[in-house]
């Protein structure tokens, strides 16, 4: 199937960004995302059978590209739990037209064999989320008692690894980790990984979200700006999340995600498939298209293209530009689910 025939949806968004949900277990507890009160030990999560396998996964990734998907990102829940998952990255990096394939992981299980064996199969670069430099910060955050040393090794055996440059995500909350967004800015200051700070957003409906606790993009960036003067940068490309700052002392950039307070739905290209396979055309949508019973019921690929065609043709999503009080209340699949 000849690749790269990009499908738009009723607003003229080209669908070009899939990001792949490979299991929505996860070791850590952050209070953001997976609160310990609600994904506790009595918590079901999906069995094998319910996950799409990696060869359902690859032919799906492979008809996204054919629909004008140029980038995938493998997610989680935590994505480096799911085992082999190298097989996957194999499969993914042979699609042709596919132009980049990359990861978002904790770090917890990235030892320096692990991040060479994904180079190796073909993955390009990586995420690493880090939410303080200071331990007793992240192990309340993490809610695993996990220290930051062990993500600074990860950190250093993926850029060993050449998964390069490393970017390093820090989700900020006002009160819990907000005070430590300098030292985050200074210690990668130089390093050649990029730092990115996060609005904490409102993702399903289980981590108790108000907009008090949001620390702006603006607010982030006049703390670092006052420390190190910074000037914007122009986008990689369109719809890039982030807004890129470089230092004005050549010391490198980061970026800002202001996914509350400057919202990116009018360049957002991205489709999201969950683990068990249902394809979310919106981080904050309530339910999604049943994918893997298309995939399941012995369907051609054409069919299956037209499916992933048809579902992108109909998004009309524009939660973050349409969020408020009214928005707030709706059921939203929880990010876990979906992943980033
Ligand atoms: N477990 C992996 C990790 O943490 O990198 C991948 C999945 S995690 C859901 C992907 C990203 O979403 C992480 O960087 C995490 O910090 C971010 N995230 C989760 N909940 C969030 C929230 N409520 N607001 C902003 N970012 C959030
Ligand atoms: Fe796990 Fe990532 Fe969610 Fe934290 S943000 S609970 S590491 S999936
Ligand atoms: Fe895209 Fe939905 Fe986020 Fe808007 S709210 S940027 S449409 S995922």
């Amino acid at each position: 199937m000849s690749p790269g025939v990009t499908v738009h949806d009723t607003l003229a968004r080209p669908l070009r960004d899939l990001r792949i949900s490979v299991t929505d277990r996860c070791n850590f507890r952050c209070s953001y995302c997976m609160p310990r009160d609600i994904f506790g030990s009595s918590f079901v999560f999906l069995s094998r059978s319910d996950l799409l396998t990696f060869e359902e996964i690859a032919r799906a990734a492979r008809l996204f590209v054919a629909n004008g998907v140029e980038k995938i990102r493998l997610t989680g829940g935590e994505p480096l739990i799911r085992r082999d998952l190298e097989r996957l990255v194999e499969m993914l990096a042979a699609i042709d037209g596919l132009r980049d394939l990359t990861l978002t992981t904790n770090g917890s299980l990235l030892t320096p064999e692990k991040a060479q064996s994904l180079r190796a199969a073909g993955l390009q670069r990586i995420t690493i989320s880090l939410d303080s430099l200071d331990d007793a910060v992240f192990r309340a955050m993490n809610d695993a008692n996990f220290p930051v040393a062990a993500v600074l090794e990860a950190i250093d055996a993926a850029a060993t690894a050449g998964l390069a440059p490393v970017k390093i995500d820090m989700v900020v909350k006002r009160r819990i980790n907000d005070d430590g967004v300098l030292d985050m800015a200074r210690r990668f200051r130089d390093s050649g990984h990029i730092v990115r700070f996060i609005e904490y957003m409102d993702v399903g409906n289980t981590n108790g979200w108000r907009l008090d606790d949001v620390v702006s993009a603006r607010e982030i960036v006049e703390r670092i700006g006052r420390e190190w003067p910074i000037e914007p940068a122009e986008p990689n490309y369109l719809g890039e999340v982030a807004e890129r700052w470089r230092y004005l002392d050549g010391a490198g950039e980061i970026g800002v995600i202001g996914s509350v307070t400057r919202p990116f739905c009018g360049t957002c290209t991205r489709a999201r498939l969950s683990a068990e396979g249902e394809f979310f055309t919106c981080l904050f949508a309530g339910r999604g298209f049943d994918l893997r019973g298309v995939l399941r019921s012995g369907t051609p690929d054409q069919e299956v293209l037209s499916a992933i065609a048809n579902v992108w043709r109909l998004r009309a999503d524009r939660y973050s530009e349409i969020r408020s009080e009214a928005t707030r209340g709706t059921r939203k699949v929880e990010m876990y689910h979906i992943g980033g």
